[in-house]
């Protein structure tokens, strides 16, 4: 290749509406300097930011939530156009949830981010505390389901830890977050705080190779595992948020009607683009006919159309080629491999990228569709003879990320969400905990590492300093230190005697 063959510019990426295939716009695919270039300036803006008190990054990340608040409409519009998601899924899977998170943290943050007094049990002429100081510049990576929750919402828990941010979105919608970088300058923020790069994969690659100082990554697992090395080899956190197979454990004594419902909108909102979609239920015996007459009768009645449109359809499209094309290869492999569907099964005909509400049966343990991320609105179901075997399958994942249990007994379902292996695990409900701020979100296994939300998640964009002072005027020397001599030994002698062999109670 010619030196001027590589440095033509990237394509462009054009954007499309995947409900109808409407072009929507294009955006640059940035270049490894570029990218650099955005990083460098986002340390700039970063010191006068950090040097505020986190109360003061409060007030003024409540300019932003107030600008998106204003503009709920067209963000949750442009969410439906380029994603394909009903407005209603955009307005209250994604702004709705980041309105609240920011109004949970811009009032919470000053208290998490506080210093913590560590009491110290022998050292008590000393004082510990945990200082929780900015990291500086945070690369978010993020994936295209939810384009605006996801990275707003950690935008938002970085900047108040006193962070700048620089987002890498994907490819595949980019448009939402050029509209959150719009709000976010509109609201008065330092503008170079928090800056937008577009492109391909090889942009986020280059974000993390621009010098950020930790990388908040949400993705696929194979991407992550590409991610975490590229982290380790410049010795930076990352916290990876990556590929779910959420199990839903159905016991015998369910509430029937509950659990089809609560099925039926866990495996299919957001086409089951969603990282913790029910992926694969196992349902006891004993109930199994009656849930699936109500998930047949139910997933009949949800109707498929333009997510746009002023009638409100329940499901819309997928939004992109390749992962239609992934669920339509999975399910075939089941139904080839005896699965029966019951509903669904195959790409709506016609333009867009609708695939039907699918209901499997007769699936087996074995199948891609029990054992991979299918990404798409597809229910594949087992039946089982009880909890033990439902719980054995349900564990027999390479993924952890989130798990479900429905019966009508809370405390049978703690004790079975205790053996559930999953970063959450929630009991007669579905999805909803990503709306919860102050719970943790995160998975074990190969479902990633780390966790946002929670004051767990806001304090890991921190440096944690520990710092130890003195709380009394201290003496000239200590008594271990320099010199040392056999009659300061004897007397440690009798202290270690003193304060471990008993004498001390
Ligand atoms: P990908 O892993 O394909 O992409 C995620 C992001 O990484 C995109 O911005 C992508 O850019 C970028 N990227 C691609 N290659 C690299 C690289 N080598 N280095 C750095 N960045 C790179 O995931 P999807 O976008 O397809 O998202 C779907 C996946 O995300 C599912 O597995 C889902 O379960 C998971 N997910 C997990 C969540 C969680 O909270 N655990 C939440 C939501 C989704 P580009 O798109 O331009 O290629």
């Amino acid at each position: 290749m010619t030196v001027a063959a590589q440095q033509q510019p990237a394509e462009p990426i054009v954007v499309r509406n995947p409900a109808t295939g409407e072009i929507l716009g294009q955006v640059p695919d940035q270049d490894p300097e570029q990218v650099r270039a955005a990083v460098k300036r986002a340390r700039a803006a970063q010191p006068a930011w950090a040097a505020l008190s986190v109360s003061e990054r409060a007030r003024r990340v409540r300019a932003l939530q107030a600008r998106i608040v204003s503009h709920t409409d067209e963000i949750a519009d442009l969410l439906s156009r380029e994603c394909g998601k009903t407005r209603q899924e955009a307005l209250m899977m994604e702004v709705v949830g980041t309105c609240d998170l920011a109004g949970y943290f811009c009032k919470r943050a000053p208290a998490i981010l506080a210093p913590e007094r560590i009491p110290l049990h022998l050292m008590l002429h000393r004082r510990s505390d945990l200082h929780f100081l900015p990291r500086g510049v945070i690369g978010i990576i993020s994936p295209w389901n939810f384009p605006f929750a996801i990275p707003m919402g950690e935008t938002i828990m970085a900047l108040l830890a006193g962070n700048a941010v620089v987002l890498k979105p994907s490819e595949v919608t980019p448009l939402i977050a050029l509209l959150s970088k719009q709000q976010y300058d509109a609201s008065g923020l330092p503008p170079d705080l928090f800056q937008v790069v577009t492109g391909r994969g090889g942009a986020g690659a280059a974000l993390i190779d621009a010098g950020i100082d930790m990388c908040i990554f949400t993705g696929s697992t194979a991407t992550g595992r590409k991610v975490a090395a590229a982290c380790g080899e410049r010795l930076i956190p990352c916290t990876l948020e990556l590929g779910g197979k959420a199990p839903a454990l159905v016991c015998a004594d369910a509430d029937v009607e509950r659990t089809a419902n609560a099925l039926i909108w866990g495996a299919f909102a957001n086409a089951g683009q969603v990282c913790v979609s029910v992926e694969r239920a196992y349902v006891h015996q004993a109930v199994y006919d009656e849930l699936l007459e109500k998930l047949v009768e139910r997933t009949r009645k949800l109707r498929q159309g333009a997510p746009t449109g002023a009638d409100m359809p329940d499901c819309g499209s997928m939004t992109w080629e390749r992962q239609i094309e992934i669920v339509e290869q999975r399910v075939k492999s089941a139904l080839a491999a005896g699965a029966r569907a019951l509903l669904g099964g195959r790409r709506r005909p016609g333009a867009g990228l609708f695939y039907e509400p699918t209901v499997l049966v007769d699936c087996k343990q074995d199948m891609e569709v029990m054992r991979k991320e299918i990404f798409g609105p597809v229910l594949p179901i087992m039946k089982v003879r009880d909890e033990e075997e439902g719980i054995r399958l349900a564990n027999d994942s390479e993924l952890g990320l989130m798990a479900y249990v429905f019966t009508g007994d809370r405390k049978k379902g703690v004790r079975l969400a205790e053996r559930l292996e999953a970063g959450t695990v929630m009991v007669n409900d579905v999805l909803s905990t990503y709306a919860a701020p102050e719970t943790p979100w995160g998975g074990i296994k190969q479902s990633g590492i780390g966790r946002t939300h929670s004051a767990q998640g806001l304090r890991d964009l921190c440096i944690t300093r520990h710092i130890n002072v003195d709380r009394i005027r201290p003496p000239r020397r200590d008594p271990f230190w320099y010199p040392y001599s056999d009659k300061a030994y004897q007397r440690m002698l009798k202290l270690t005697k003193f304060l471990f062999g008993g004498g001390r109670r």
